[in-house]
């Protein structure tokens, strides 16, 4: 045969075989790179993106595995979810959806990249619409029955839950996604959800429980190197230091967490910790450290779009505008804010504390007139205003009894469960950690066991156990008791006002008398109701007997605590009631309102407190009474000014005036 007919097909061989090995080659490296990005990619998310983009540049085509293709896709829009970008991890999303949609062998791959949309949905402030994919992702996923994938649903789902501030129903979410990681031996997982649940028990004031959670999760996500966890599991434990009163440690805990956003490069949470920082130095009246770190915030304030964090720095871009007297110029920025707040139907305290400044402003400029209108302004938006997290106090303790929803969520929900689950981890690890979180979920426990033994569910309710009032949902004595020791123990180190309210429904015996004693239950739940909407997030709410109320304010002095109680009375002369009949009534009540000292025992405080109340009601009911000779404001020997704190500063100036208020009230009557 003629060699010069094969010559061309030699070559035409060769040459195929030395495309397609370039080929074999480039689809190697583009595995390598993205096994690489995997690698870091909870560590350190910038470079992971890094690395991505550099591959987009040259080595992603569609001629690569369709496999590898959605796994890059996958990985491009979880360093967006990561790195706080969701419409990038939408597009990233979105084109490997279509990808993945043509093999049905990419069934994980495609939940995993619906999941990266819903989680984008949660960051854009949408939750409704994630809570909805997720409903319809979680159904689909059943038939993959692949019990990672379905944790990760659940886990998305706790967070959207806990955006909504619908922390029950998060935990719940949590607790079912705990029990589908069960089944893997996905260690990495099970620790992001239960740095979610002590995350979201932060929220719902399960200190204990929280720190036992987030201190764990902390140590494996630096064992393991995954900043980026940590960084989030830093930021709740500096939340629960706060929340616990302890504002040095949040500082700390704060400044830590910073240090690790500035290794990650992470500028939207690195805007988020210095305002929260500011914002505990502006507390602590470091006024000079607390604009430094305002600085810093500065030209990272573009990227927020969470008004939480938005109203925040006004709040303190305003303060710091006080603080250097000018006065002008803190009017001119804080007024179009105010008239913007005007439509929002509740308010972060930053939000009303805006009234505060302009008021403080204005006193500046000597236009009292002003002062005391933008004071009124404050005193009609404050029953709007509710807290931080716009949930309260109350709501968070009852959420965290709800038994009915957790149920709800999921059959096989227990405490029991979540510890079951973390122990058998836990015993590799530390033994101590298990004691402590096996003291935590007793009460829990017994419950569960009940719940086991079939008795009559719905009736049962956590708070029976617990330190809930079963008709009202308030706390019970037994738990204002040892919050009150608490806050006294705490009251030696810090010197913090704490005041008690004491007040009894009026005539209530008439009330069930006149319409039975259901009737009677329902104006107690009434009042209970009442003081869930406006009472702050530390304050406690207890019933102490028949138609008795009891309450703890932290960081009042007698004086706004008056004023508490006033409002208090007034709103619930204004509730209505109805009778089986359909007849209209009201009640009234009495309150004596008495400082707490430090050593006082529960008895003394209660006799003192009660005395109060007993005058209340032979001064002719619906009333408040207060210590004879304990409020006067021209008096009492005040600190000089550069020991007093912003916030001292700043009620003490409400103080001021409050008392010019009331000149203008006498001068135009
Ligand atoms: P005042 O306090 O103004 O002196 O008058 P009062 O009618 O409230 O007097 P008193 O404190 O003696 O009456 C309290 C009544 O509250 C008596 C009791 O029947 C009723 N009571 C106690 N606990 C409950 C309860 O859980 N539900 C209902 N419906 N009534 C209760
Ligand atoms: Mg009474
Ligand atoms: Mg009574």
């Amino acid at each position: 045969m003629p060699t010069f007919f094969f010559r061309p097909v030699i070559l035409a061989v060769l040459i195929f075989i030395s495309f397609s090995s370039t080929a074999v080659e480039k689809t190697r490296s583009f595995e390598k790179t993205l096994n690489g990005v995997q690698s870091i990619l909870y560590s350190v998310p910038i470079k992971a993106r890094a690395l991505l983009s550099d591959l987009e540049k040259v080595e992603l085509n569609e001629n690569h595995p369709l496999p590898l293709l959605v796994r890059y896709y996958l990985q491009k829009a979880t360093v967006d979810i990561l790195l706080n970008s969701p419409e990038q991890a939408v597009i990233a999303a979105n084109r490997g959806i279509e990808l993945a949609k043509t093999d049905p062998l990419l069934k994980a791959e495609l939940y995993r990249l619906e999941l990266r949309l819903s989680q984008a949905f949660i960051m854009q402030g949408d939750e409704t619409s994630a809570l909805q994919q997720l409903d319809a992702l979680l159904a689909e996923s059943e038939t993959l029955s692949d019990p990672a994938v379905t944790a990760e649903i659940l886990l998305v789902k706790g967070q959207a839950y806990k955006a909504q501030n619908e922390y029950d129903i998060s935990m719940a979410a949590l607790m079912s996604s705990l029990d589908a990681a069960k089944e893997t031996d996905n260690d990495m997982l099970i620790e992001r959800i239960a740095s979610n649940l002590g995350s979201v028990l932060v929220q719902l004031n399960g200190f204990d429980k929280a720190s036992v959670l987030l201190d764990q999760s902390y140590q494996f996500f630096r064992s393991r190197k995954m900043s980026f966890n940590q960084l989030l599991v830093k930021l709740d434990m500096a939340e629960l230091a706060r929340k616990q009163g302890d504002n040095k440690k949040a500082l700390i805990e704060y400044k830590q967490a910073l240090q690790i956003a500035q290794v990650l490069g992470d500028g939207s949470h690195r805007f988020r910790i210095n305002l929260q920082i500011a914002d505990l130095l502006l507390q602590a009246g470091d006024t000079k450290n607390m604009i430094r770190y305002l600085r810093a915030t500065d030209n990272l304030r573009d990227r927020e779009t969470i008004r939480y964090y938005i109203s925040k720095y006004n709040h303190l871009k305003a303060n710091e505008q006080l603080l250097n007297n000018n006065f002008q110029a803190a009017i001119d920025q804080v007024t179009p804010l105010i008239k913007d707040q005007e439509t929002l139907s509740r308010l972060y305290r930053t939000e009303l504390a805006l009234y505060l400044v302009a008021s403080k402003a204005y006193f500046g400029l000597e236009d009292y007139k002003n002062a005391y209108q933008t004071l009124l302004g404050y005193q009609d938006r404050f029953s709007t205003f509710s807290s931080d997290e716009q949930v309260d106090n109350l709501e968070r303790q009852q959420m965290l009894f709800n038994l009915e929803k957790l149920k709800a969520e999921n059959q096989n929900l227990s405490w029991n469960n979540v510890l079951h689950t973390l122990e058998i981890k836990t015993n590799e690890q530390q033994v101590e950690y298990l004691n402590v979180l096996v003291i935590a979920g007793i009460s829990a426990t017994i419950l569960a066991s009940l719940v086991a033994f079939g008795i009559n569910r719905r009736r049962i309710r956590w708070g029976e156990i617990a330190n809930t009032d079963s008709l009202t949902g308030l706390f019970n004595r037994r738990y204002f008791n040892s919050q009150l020791e608490t806050m006294q123990k705490d009251m030696v180190s810090s010197n913090a006002d704490v005041s008690c309210l004491l007040l009894d429904v009026d005539f209530f015996k008439r009330v069930n008398d006149t319409y039975g004693h259901p009737v009677g239950d329902k104006v107690l739940i009434g009042v209970a109701e009442m003081f869930r909407n406006n009472l702050r997030r530390d304050d406690i709410c207890a019933r102490v007997g028949g138609e008795e109320f009891m309450l703890l304010l932290p960081n009042s002095q007698l004086e706004q605590a008056a004023v508490i109680a006033e409002d208090l009375r007034l709103r619930i002369s204004e509730l209505s009631f109805h009778s089986e009949q359909g007849d209209q009534f009201g009640v009234t009540a009495s309150f004596g309102v008495h400082p707490v000292s430090a050593k006082q025992s529960l008895s003394e405080l209660y006799s003192d407190v009660d005395k109060l109340l007993y005058r209340a009601k032979q001064h002719g009911r619906n009333r408040v009474e207060l210590p004879e000779g304990q409020i006067d404001g021209d008096t009492t020997t005040e600190a000089p000014e550069e020991a007093l704190s912003m916030m001292q500063r700043s009620e003490r100036f409400a103080r001021q005036l409050r008392r010019l208020k009331f000149r203008f009230a006498q001068h135009f009557s």
